[in-house]
């Protein structure tokens, strides 16, 4: 087990140091992405910003991509395999279940193509859908 998180970090240069595997190892456990607070509940007891360094660490190496679903806390998901450092390609849709308020990636649904009017350069695009998740309709 391990072994392959190691492979998950050195494959996206990131020196895999103990803090950094559990921190990888709780992510990978996860169904919906989650704040900073999760992972320190998850990981008690650890330090919140020792925590906060090792995701924005995964988030320049292009490991974990932030959400912000409107709750006021930028939620973090892993990234697809394609994802290097400094450039994401998390071009999928994200979904907020106001039932269950779990905040997840929807890597199939892609954010279709936006046209731009000319002289506008986009830099990142987000699309956030509300509503009810698979689990919750009832
Ligand atoms: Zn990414
Ligand atoms: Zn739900
Ligand atoms: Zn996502």
């Amino acid at each position: 087990m391990i072994k392959g998180l190691e492979d998950i970090l050195n494959h996206k240069s990131i020196n895999p140091t103990a803090m950094r595997l559990l921190v990888l190892e709780f992510l990978l456990k996860q169904s919906s992405a989650i704040s900073l607070t999760d992972v320190e509940k998850g990981l008690e007891p650890s330090d919140r910003v020792t925590l906060y360094r090792v995701l924005k660490k995964f988030g320049e190496k292009g490991l974990v991509h932030s959400i912000d679903d409107g709750s006021g806390a930028p939620k973090y998901a892993l990234c697809a395999e394609d994802c290097v450092a400094g450039h994401h390609h998390d071009f999928h849709v994200h979904f907020f279940c106001t039932a269950c308020r779990e905040t997840s990636c929807l890597t199939k649904s892609k954010i279709p193509q936006v046209v731009l009017p000319e002289g506008f350069a986009s830099e990142e695009v987000n699309l956030m859908v509300k509503g009810t998740c698979s689990k919750c309709i009832p």
